[in-house]
């Protein structure tokens, strides 16, 4: 007999309505002894099914589903055709790049677990105890299934701290790759550096933004603020930019960018690459009365949790005020939010402030979001954390 979490009178809920999260306040108790990432059995107060879940005995998330269906037997065959379901859905989704995230946690219904894929290496996180469990089942089917030689592990995110597992990190499958991974995006090579990277080495959730700024470029002088390796300078570029400007605090992240300027052909560009702290560096260039067509505002995630959002919320505003008075008439600003806590909502309020305070005229042309690959649970709003919108300064 399977282990059993009980939960509370009333709490079952959240599991009919689909939600995959158990948290440790719903349960009542534990029957059996289950051990980390174990699937566990959910029954309601009345003994009633309601899931089966991988149990995590330290994470304030108790377990996680993986299925509403009795019937199901979860083993290494089911978590397998769980990642070749992923696996077939990208497949008919994303063209034209050979760099793509074919696996998305909680929307895969693979809780925990990212996959993204940079030409034929795979860089996985294992983020909860359930995929940690099914670890070695999950990287031969990605290697069975993608037929991809070298497989990296990038679990070193913090949500594997909360989750009570230490980080990991380090090849899985071949040798650690020697140098960053080529690839090619829309026209664009990149160089993913897979172990010393953000994340697992790229933004790869920014894609169709990139492609968006790109398809706008022409003939604008643009400045990209928190350029990082470069993402939508290089996009700009290819998409005619007239002169860009990027800014970030990262010395080695801007040689990254240099490095793939030049891969790209773009020595001879009218391009900047300026180590500064991205407020202090808007306050400068306003002083200068300098003014951009297009502007990109993709900051690091300022509100970690929901405890930082109201001095997240300050920083955003203040970034967008300066941008928008730093955008020439007719110029684009595109900007995001990666922080979970804030929500679309907040994140538009924020930016209709900066508008009002920046006493300028905006017309909003787009929301802006993570790219296909990167796709969200209906069920699970909490899935969604890169928002953005594209402004026009009237
Ligand atoms: N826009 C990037 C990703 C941004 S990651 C892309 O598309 O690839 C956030 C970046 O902000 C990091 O490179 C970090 O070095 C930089 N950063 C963080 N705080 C900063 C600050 N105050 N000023 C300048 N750069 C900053």
């Amino acid at each position: 007999m399977s282990a059993q979490l009980i939960l509370k009178p009333g709490k079952e809920r959240s599991l009919e309505r689909r939600h995959p999260w158990v948290y440790a306040t719903a349960v009542a108790r534990v029957t059996g002894k289950p051990l980390s990432g174990d699937t566990v059995r959910v029954v309601g107060h009345g003994g009633e099914f309601l899931a089966w879940a991988a149990f995590s005995p330290d994470s304030a998330i108790r377990a996680r589903a993986w299925s509403w269906v009795e019937g199901d037997v979860v083993d290494a065959a089911w978590i397998e055709a769980r990642v070749a379901g992923a696996l077939a859905r990208r497949a008919a989704l994303v063209s034209g790049t050979n760099a793509l995230r074919l696996v998305f946690g909680e929307a895969d219904g693979l809780p925990g677990l990212v996959v993204d894929r940079y030409a034929d290496t795979l860089v996985v996180q294992f983020l909860a105890a359930g995929v940690e469990l099914w670890r070695d089942a999950i990287v031969d089917a990605l290697v069975r299934l993608t037929g991809c030689g070298g497989v990296y592990e990038r679990s070193d995110a913090a949500a594997r701290t909360r989750e009570g597992l230490a980080p990991r990190e380090g090849p899985l499958r071949g040798a650690a790759p020697a140098a960053p991974v080529p690839i090619e995006e829309l026209g664009v090579r990149y160089e993913v550096d897979v172990a010393g990277g953000h994340k697992t080495g790229f933004y790869l959730d920014q894609r169709e933004n990139r492609a968006r700024v790109a398809a706008h470029a022409a003939g604008r002088r643009v400045l990209n603020c928190f350029c990082y390796t470069g993402g939508f300078t290089l996009a700009a570029l290819r998409g005619g930019a007239a002169s860009t400007l990027s800014i970030d605090s990262s010395a080695p992240a801007l040689a990254a960018a240099r490095r793939q300027q030049s891969l790209n052909g773009l020595d001879g560009a009218d391009c900047e690459w300026r180590e500064a702290d991205v407020f202090d560096a808007l306050k400068a260039l306003l002083a200068q009365g300098e003014r951009f067509d297009l502007i990109v505002l993709d900051p690091p995630k300022f509100a970690p949790s929901v405890h930082h959002v109201d001095r997240a919320a300050r920083a955003y505003k203040e970034i967008n005020l300066k941008a928008l008075r730093l955008l020439a008439p007719g110029g684009l600003l595109f900007t995001f939010s990666c922080s979970g806590a804030i929500g679309v909502d907040l994140f538009q309020k924020i930016v209709a402030g900066a508008v009002f305070d920046a006493r300028v005229d905006a017309q909003m042309l787009r929301r802006l979001q993570a790219g296909v690959d990167h796709p969200m649970l209906m069920t699970h709003p909490e899935g969604e954390y890169l928002k953005g919108l594209m402004l026009l300064r009237t």
